[in-house]
């Protein structure tokens, strides 16, 4: 077998991202649209949010799970997330607004972020929405809202400073938490404390299993002071695994300079971990089987037994499948050795490019005429811009026919956080359409535009 050079790092399969592909409709959008677009597909979603549902009503805790929305800007996702039965995390005034339009019962609102502003405090009390408090002086806003306010008793959760981030700028320290506690206590009907929460980033599990144990104390803590605390959000952090485990360690192992446009040098710890051996609803349920440092029981045993209900925030996990980008190839120049693919968009469209990093599940070109010589074909991809460090991927991609002119390039996987985190205007090129496919089982998947509430 003839051993190529080049690490692969093939997407995990999706029969729904290759029907689109096989069934001709990618190349069909291609030519209607005339520039680049993100195909949504929303069934991977419900997909998810079902198998995380079922994970919560397994270990027979009490269980809500928001979808954190900033990981992608479509409706179709905030819809889905209504008619499973889910809530949303949102951090803006327009995010909320989205989310009330598209479905989304204001109960069933989680508001993050630090330091809100006015606009979204008041909304959020309006419309019963949980806030997640950082602050004792936001607090102090809740409260004053609550108290001129119409609406009831705002709900309020106090966002914990985890002790192993100490330098975070979220959540609050154990003096702002005794504070918090006993405003809320003095805010009387104003304030519905309904308990805890964290975000932390990284995806071990420990961390977090013993964070959620320690917010469950607190939660006796509160009520003893006649506080509600029965609920305790875990945040986000949801890993996905893109690719499979043989294919991610040999690129680790073996990833140089040598693969890469112009030499660009990556540390593997600057990278995604692309597989990751227990992920989206499986991660879940290892999360609530973790037993948290000195706890003789599971992390889902003691909240059930203290009576405490599990919220959980994932964005990227409940995404994972459910987009992928296609650009179309613009041009193709020779360099010593490889290839540079332009295409007709940019990596604004491809956000992990902004963060000295590489978005690195292989993207599939897609011939538009017949008749490619087989082979490897080693080529980076470059945008249509005029920045030199706008590149879609400074790796040597194998592919396994030359690239040519008209051909598409599918990026796979690209809902969570990729598709339309940075994405603008630049060099007043149009911002690519969102194209919702569904019925992907059929000979002809169905399309419609992603659609906004006015
Ligand atoms: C970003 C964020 C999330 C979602 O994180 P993922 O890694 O996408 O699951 C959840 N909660 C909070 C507070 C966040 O800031």
């Amino acid at each position: 077998m003839e051993v190529t050079p080049w690490p692969v790092l093939p997407a995990l399969p999706d029969p729904a991202t290759d029907a689109v592909v096989t069934s001709g409709l990618a190349a069909e959008l291609a030519y209607a649209l005339g520039g680049p677009f993100h195909i949504l597909l929303p069934d991977a979603f419900t997909a998810n949010l079902t198998a995380m549902r079922s994970v919560l009503a397994d270990t027979g805790v009490n269980g809500f799970v928001y979808f954190a929305k900033k990981a992608n800007k479509a409706a179709v996702f905030v819809e889905r997330a209504a008619a499973g039965g889910a809530g949303v995390d949102v951090a803006s005034a327009a995010e909320l607004r989205e989310a009330l339009g598209h479905g989304v019962r204001g109960e069933h609102l989680m508001v993050t972020g630090p330091a809100k502003d006015h606009v979204l405090l008041r909304l959020a009390v309006t419309h019963g929405a949980t806030v997640a408090v950082d602050s004792p002086d936001e607090l102090d806003r809740v409260v004053a809202l609550a108290t001129t306010g119409r609406a009831g008793p705002a709900r309020v959760l106090l966002r914990v400073l985890p002790e192993s981030r100490p330098h975070s700028r979220f959540g609050l320290d154990d003096l702002e938490l005794a504070i918090a506690l006993k405003r809320c206590a003095e805010a009387g009907d104003a304030i519905r404390m309904d308990g805890f929460s964290f975000h932390l980033s990284g995806y071990a599990l420990q961390p977090r299993a013993d964070l959620a144990a320690r917010l469950i104390g607190l939660c006796r803590t509160a009520r003893s002071q006649g506080l509600a605390a029965g609920r305790i959000s875990l945040g986000g952090g949801l890993p996905v695994s893109y690719t499979d485990a043989d294919s991610w360690n040999t690129f680790l192992g073996t990833q140089n300079p040598g693969h890469y446009h112009a030499r660009k040098t990556f540390g593997t710890g600057d990278f995604y971990p692309y597989h990751s051996p227990l992920a989206g609803a499986h991660a879940l349920a290892a999360l609530l089987a973790t037993r948290p440092e000195g706890a003789d029981r599971g992390l889902a045993d003691l909240a059930r037994d203290a009576g405490v209900e599990l919220l959980v925030e994932p964005g990227r996990a409940l995404l994972d499948r459910a987009g992928a980008t296609v650009f179309r190839v613009q041009g193709v120049k020779d360099r010593d050795g490889y290839r540079i693919v332009t295409v007709d968009g940019t990596s604004l469209s491809l956000s992990e490019q902004w963060f000295g990093s590489e978005y690195l599940p292989d993207p599939l070109l897609v011939p538009t005429v017949p008749g490619p010589v087989p082979g490897v074909y080693p080529a980076s991809v470059g945008a249509a811009t005029c920045l030199e460090s706008d590149m879609l991927t400074w790796r040597k991609i194998a592919f396994p026919h030359p690239p040519r002119p008209g051909d598409l390039l599918l990026y796979p996987n690209t809902a969570g956080y990729q598709m339309d985190s940075n994405e603008s205007p630049f060099h007043d090129l149009p911002l690519p359409p969102k194209v919702v496919v569904d019925r992907t089982d059929r000979p002809r998947p169905r399309w419609r535009l992603d659609r906004h509430a006015a």
